[in-house]
C-alpha cells in the first residue's frame, strides 16, 4: 500500500476521491505537503446511508464474528506501523519512535474491544422471566482531534463497532491522512458500509451533528466546540460522548525523591509538545522541594532536542497547526507582558510552528497561564503549604479530566487523589489510560465515558423482555 499519495475516503468500502480537496500542512515546515478529500454534503448522504444499510447485518452478525474481524483491524494496523508512524510525524508532528506507539495503541484497542463482551441478566420469579441485553443504537458519528488523531479514532471504533454500531468517522483537518489510511486497510476486513471514513473542514462536522441519520455522537474536542455539538444534538435527541479540555493539576509532596519523579513529570507535561487533554497544567509544588524540581525540569528543558520529529534524536515536535500555534505564543507573549517569570529551554528551529519548553515560576492563581488550558509546552509551577489550600486550588476549575499526586507515601497520596474532583487521578505516575479502564471527564471535561465496559455500553442501550409465566 501507498502512503505517500492518494488519500481517499471509504464510502461503502469504496475509495472515494472527492471532487474539492484540503491542504495538509508539515508543522515541522510549515508548508503544504499533501491534500485529502473535502466531503461534500451529498457524499455524507452516501456515507450515512450505507451505514445505515449495513447496520442490520453487522447486529445480527454473531458477536464472535465481530470480534475476529476486529481483531483483525488490530493485527492489520501493526502490520504497517512503520509506514503509518511516518506518515504520522510528517502530519502532527511527533517524532516517529512515539508516533509508532500510537499505532500500536489503536491496535491495542481494537484488539482489547474484541475480547470484550456485554452482559446479560436474568431475573428470574414465580411469576416472571425478565432479560435485560444490550442491543446496539445504529450508526455513529465520531469526530476525532489532532493531538492523537489515530488512538483516539480507535477508541471510538473499536467500542462502537464492537457493540454492533456501524459509523461514520471524521478525523481533524489538520490531521486527516492516517485515519483515512486507516479506513483503506480496513476496507479489506469490515463488510463495506460498516466503517467508513470521510474527511473535510469544521463544517464537516456542523453537517454531522445535525444529520438526522446518526443515532449517537461520539465526541473528543475542545470543550466550546463540546458545548455545540451537544445542542447540535439536542434536536433528534441523539445519544452523546463528549470527551472535551481539561486543565490537570498536579500535586507534588516535600517527601519525594526528586532524581526520581523529575523526568516522569517533565513528560507528564510535555510529552507531545504538551498537547495531551491529560497532560499537566498546573504543577502544585510543595515549597520544601519547589526551586529543586523547578532547577530539575528547567535542566531537561535544555538538554532535550526540540525539532523536526522525522530527524534523529528529536524528543518534541512542533505545535500541530497554525492556529493553534498563534493561541499558544499568544499566551506566552501575555505571560511576558503581565510581567510574569517566564523560563525557558533549549532553542528551536525557525521555519515551523516551533515554542520552546517554558517554564513560569510562581504566577498568580488568576493569571491566565493557570486558569486557561495551553494546550502547548507552557507549564506553570505553583508554589504551595499546606494539603487542604493545595486542594482547593487544584479543584477550583470549570475542568475535572485527571490529575495527579506524587509522594513517597503511597496512603497519603491515594487520600488526596480521592479528594480532587476529575475523573482520573494518578499517584506517582501518569498519562495511564488503557483500554480496559473508564475513561470520564467530570464538570466541563466530559459527558460519558469511553474505555472499559462501561465504555462499551455508552455505544448500547438496555433492551427487556418480560416475559409472564
Ligand atoms: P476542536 O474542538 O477544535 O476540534 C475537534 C474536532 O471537531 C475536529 O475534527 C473538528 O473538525 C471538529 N469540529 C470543529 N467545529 C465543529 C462543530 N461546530 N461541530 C462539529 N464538529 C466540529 O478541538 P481540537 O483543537 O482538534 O482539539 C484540542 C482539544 O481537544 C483540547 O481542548 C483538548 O483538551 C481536547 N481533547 C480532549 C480529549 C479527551 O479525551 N478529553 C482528548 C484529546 C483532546
Amino acid at each position: 500500500m501507498d502512503f505517500e499519495t492518494g488519500y481517499q475516503m471509504t464510502i461503502g468500502g469504496r475509495g472515494v476521491s472527492g471532487a474539492a480537496s484540503i491542504d495538509v500542512f508539515n508543522p515541522a515546515t510549515a508548508e503544504v505537503f499533501a491534500n485529502a478529500p473535502d466531503c461534500s454534503r451529498a457524499e455524507l448522504d452516501e456515507a450515512v446511508a450505507t451505514a445505515s444499510a449495513a447496520f442490520p447485518a453487522w447486529k445480527a452478525m454473531p458477536i464472535e464474528e465481530r470480534q475476529a474481524l476486529l481483531r483483525k483491524c488490530g493485527e492489520a494496523l501493526l502490520t504497517h506501523t512503520e509506514a503509518l508512524a511516518r506518515l504520522f510525524t510528517r502530519e502532527q508532528g511527533r517524532p516517529t519512535d512515539a508516533a509508532k506507539q500510537e499505532i500500536q495503541g489503536g491496535a491495542a484497542w481494537l484488539i482489547s474491544f474484541s475480547q470484550m463482551t456485554p452482559p446479560v441478566h436474568l431475573e428470574e420469579t414465580d411469576t416472571r422471566w425478565i432479560e435485560t441485553r444490550y442491543v446496539p443504537l445504529g450508526v455513529v458519528c465520531a469526530i476525532s482531534p489532532w493531538n492523537f488523531p489515530v488512538m483516539l479514532s480507535m477508541w471510538k471504533v473499536a467500542a462502537a463497532l464492537a457493540a454492533g454500531n456501524t459509523m461514520v468517522l471524521k478525523p481533524s483537518p489538520f490531521t486527516p491522512l492516517c485515519v483515512l489510511k486507516v479506513g483503506e486497510i480496513f476496507r479489506e476486513i469490515l463488510p463495506p458500509g460498516v466503517l467508513n471514513v470521510i474527511s473535510g473542514g469544521d463544517e464537516l462536522g456542523v453537517w454531522m451533528t445535525s444529520h438526522p441519520g446518526f443515532a449517537k455522537i461520539s465526541f473528543t474536542g475542545s470543550t466550546a466546540t463540546g458545548k455545540k455539538v451537544m445542542e447540535s444534538a439536542s434536536k433528534d435527541l441523539k445519544r452523546l460522548t463528549l470527551e472535551l479540555g481539561g486543565n490537570d493539576a498536579a500535586i507534588v509532596m516535600p517527601d519525594v525523591d526528586l532524581d526520581e519523579i523529575a523526568q516522569k513529570i517533565f513528560f507528564g507535561a510535555f510529552f507531545n509538545t504538551a498537547q495531551i487533554c491529560v497532560a499537566t497544567k498546573r504543577l502544585y509544588v510543595h515549597e520544601d522541594v519547589y526551586e529543586g524540581l523547578r532547577d530539575r525540569l528547567l535542566g531537561i528543558a535544555k538538554a532535550i532536542k526540540v525539532g523536526d520529529g522525522a530527524e534523529q534524536g528529536t524528543v518534541l515536535g512542533p505545535i500541530q497547526n497554525k492556529r493553534q500555534y498563534a493561541r499558544v505564543l499568544e499566551l506566552l507573549e501575555d505571560a511576558k507582558k503581565t510581567g510574569l517569570t517566564v523560563l525557558q529551554g533549549a532553542d528551536v528551529p525557525e521555519g515551523g510552528y516551533f515554542i520552546p519548553v517554558t517554564i513560569v515560576d510562581n504566577p498568580p492563581e488568576d493569571s491566565r497561564v493557570v486558569q486557561e488550558e495551553a494546550f502547548g509546552p507552557i507549564l506553570p509551577m505553583l508554589r504551595f503549604k499546606d494539603v487542604d489550600e493545595v486542594i482547593a486550588r487544584a479543584n477550583a476549575s470549570e475542568y475535572g479530566l485527571a490529575g495527579a499526586v506524587w509522594s513517597k507515601d503511597v496512603k497519603a497520596g491515594i487520600d488526596i487523589a480521592r479528594r480532587m474532583e476529575t475523573g482520573t487521578i494518578w499517584v506517582n505516575q501518569n498519562l495511564e489510560l488503557g483500554p480496559n479502564t473508564p475513561f470520564a471527564g467530570h464538570k466541563q471535561s466530559g459527558f460519558g465515558v469511553e474505555n472499559g465496559m462501561e465504555g462499551l455500553l455508552e455505544f448500547m442501550v438496555p433492551q427487556v423482555v418480560n416475559v409472564a409465566r
